[in-house]
């Protein structure tokens, strides 16, 4: 069965798809017989797609469900599986391993054995599956930038889809865990940190609930969400989502060490694969040359153009606002860009663009 099972879970983790979909290297096999028993990689083979009761899982696996059902919420605290409850009936979800299960595994940001192991593992994977697929083809982006929105020009149109506060309003319970991306560096090398706040990785509403119910984040407040976004602005972090209107998370994110920044920087035009909708426009008259935007600017697309006025290059440019907000002269703005889509509704218009782009 050992094998067989992890084999298996290799074609389930493929079929979830996901940015490290399963594939069949040794280094999925390493990792996956870490974080899965026997026990739970079969019930995750067997999870049917979407959202379920433990009694639907225990069917599919012609099993009883008082057998399967503790399995589940093991499962959930692990972080193998996503758990939910709606009018009173518990529901278990099959994940990608990214985004999903690789993420859940760190966000409590604790530092144990399993947890150094695990990091390096995964870090394993995903450089393994990297260099035998090298990097995806982002024909339309999965993933969005959320702007600094006090940094957008008055007479621009500003949606609620790009005010991060509109989500922090809207959706309760609120939650924050620890930087996955960050964390996983550190305990892989304790010295690999840039110095970036970790504590400011935050989910809303159904995910906010789950990382809550499963000790993987803890529970905020409107007011201490907010904090968290201005000490993410202060410190460059960029704030980036899922590429839909309705959005559960909210990553603040910099460039050395977060997987939708460095997948993006993978891509020829980075500006494209990745963005706000909005680009740094300068009021000449105000820039004192300090080269602030410069330093702040997490792709690299600002440099010093002739008579010392920077220039921003846009396949660069991911519409993040950092510049604007280091700006000792409040010399930069943001703007409208043409021709970067409006993010998709929902999951399903999502899904429908990516294929769209692809034919
Ligand atoms: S940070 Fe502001 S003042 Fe400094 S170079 Fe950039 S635009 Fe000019
Ligand atoms: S120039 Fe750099 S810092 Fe400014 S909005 Fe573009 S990506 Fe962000």
């Amino acid at each position: 069965m050992t094998e067989d099972v992890y084999r298996r879970l290799c074609e389930t983790m493929a079929k979830r798809g996901g940015r490290y979909p399963g594939k069949d290297i040794p280094e999925f096999y390493a990792m996956a017989k870490i974080l899965f028993t026997e026990e739970e990689a079969a019930v995750s083979n067997a999870m049917p797609r979407g959202f379920n009761t433990a009694g639907a899982v225990a069917e599919a696996m012609g099993r009883a469900e008082e057998e399967v059902a503790p399995l589940l919420e093991a499962m959930a605290d692990k972080g193998l599986c996503s758990a939910g409850e709606l009018e009173g009936i518990r529901f278990y979800g099959g994940p990608p391993f990214v985004p999903g299960i690789f993420e859940f595994q760190f966000l409590r940001g604790t530092s144990t054995d399993r947890d150094r192991k695990l990091a390096r593992l995964i870090h394993d994977y995903k450089k393994a599956f990297d260099a035998a697929e090298g990097p995806p083809k982002i024909t339309f982006p999965g993933e969005r930038v959320i702007p600094v929105d006090r940094v957008i020009k008055a007479e621009n149109a500003i949606h609620t889809y790009h005010q991060v506060s509109s989500y922090i309003e809207k959706n309760e319970p609120l939650a924050v865990g620890t930087c996955f991306c960050r964390h996983q560096a550190g305990l892989i090398d304790e010295s690999d940190h840039c110095g970036k706040p970790d504590d400011v990785c935050m989910q809303f509403g159904a995910g906010a609930q789950f990382v809550i119910d499963r000790g993987m984040g803890r529970k905020i407040t409107k007011e201490e969400a907010l904090e968290i976004l201005k000490k993410s602005e202060e410190a460059g972090l960029v704030h980036a989502t899922i590429n839909r209107q309705e959005i559960d998370f909210l990553c603040n994110c910099c460039a050395c060490h977060c997987m939708i920044l460095k997948t993006a920087l993978t891509q020829p035009k980075p500006g494209l694969a990745l963005n706000s909708g909005f680009m740094p426009v300068w009021d000449t008259d105000l820039c004192t040359a300090c080269e602030a935007c410069i330093d702040r600017c997490p792709t690299t697309a600002v440099t010093m153009g002739a008579q010392d006025v920077p220039e921003v290059n846009l396949d660069r440019c991911i519409g993040c606002g950092a510049c604007a907000t280091g700006c000792p002269e409040e010399a930069i703005s943001l703007e409208e860009r043409p021709g970067i889509p409006v993010p998709p509704v929902d999951q399903k218009a999502l899904k429908e663009a990516i294929k769209a782009s692809r034919s």
